[in-house]
């Protein structure tokens, strides 16, 4: 199964993510971790992204698209990917689209994480005091709300056309939202 995680900064994809990895053995596709790795390693593409990223912009299409395509024999052999923060605009999806289809895959599902905006301000908050994430700063936070808005929103529609997101209540305890997603997956067809 091929799914994606959906929603704002903050709403909790990362930690679901890792969890649905514990559960079900399945491979977690996070271009976030990715370009953190590649700038960690002064890698080209890091070089590339860091300023982008530290600002709260995203990075150009082709680099993401162009990351993921290449963990996708990955995915495929461990029996279906999260995808968690991508795709984050409408040509990220039509590429992912394209590449699963090459593959003879697809996406099964989209898990839309719900958490209103006070709930997220808080929590990014949080992170930036315990842990220093330069795009947590409250000015970059603001801007990566505002990409947030303006280009990964329009995906809604989208994957509403195909009929395949689920809506899950992001505002309780890690545990909480788990069990919602878990049981939202029940009604997927492995
Ligand atoms: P969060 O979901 O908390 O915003 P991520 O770790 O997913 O954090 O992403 C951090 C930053 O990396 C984004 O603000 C953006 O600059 C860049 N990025 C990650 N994924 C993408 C993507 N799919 N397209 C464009 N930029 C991306």
């Amino acid at each position: 199964m091929n799914l994606i995680l959906f929603g704002p900064p903050g709403s909790g994809k990362g930690t679901q993510a890792k969890r649905l990895v514990d559960e079900r053995g399945m491979v977690q596709l996070s271009t976030g971790d990715m370009l953190r790795a590649a700038i960690a390693s002064g890698s080209e593409i890091g070089l590339r992204t860091k300023d982008i990223i530290a600002r709260g912009d995203l990075v150009p299409d082709e680099i993401v698209i162009a990351l993921i395509e290449e963990r996708l024999p990955e995915a495929e052999a461990a029996g279906g990917a999260i995808f968690d923060g991508f795709p984050r605009t409408v040509a990220q999806a039509e590429a992912l689209d394209a590449m699963l289809a090459r593959r003879g895959a697809k996406i099964d599902t989209v898990v839309r994480l719900l958490v209103d905006d006070e709930a997220l301000l808080r929590r990014i908050t949080g992170r930036f005091e315990e842990q220093g994430r330069p795009d947590d700063n409250p000015e970059s936070f603001k801007t990566r709300l505002g990409a947030y808005n303006a280009q990964t929103a329009p995906l809604l529609p989208y994957y509403e056309a195909q009929g395949k997101i689920r809506s899950v209540d992001g505002m309780g305890s890690p545990d909480e939202v788990s069990k919602a997603i878990r049981e939202s997956l029940e009604t997927v067809a492995a």
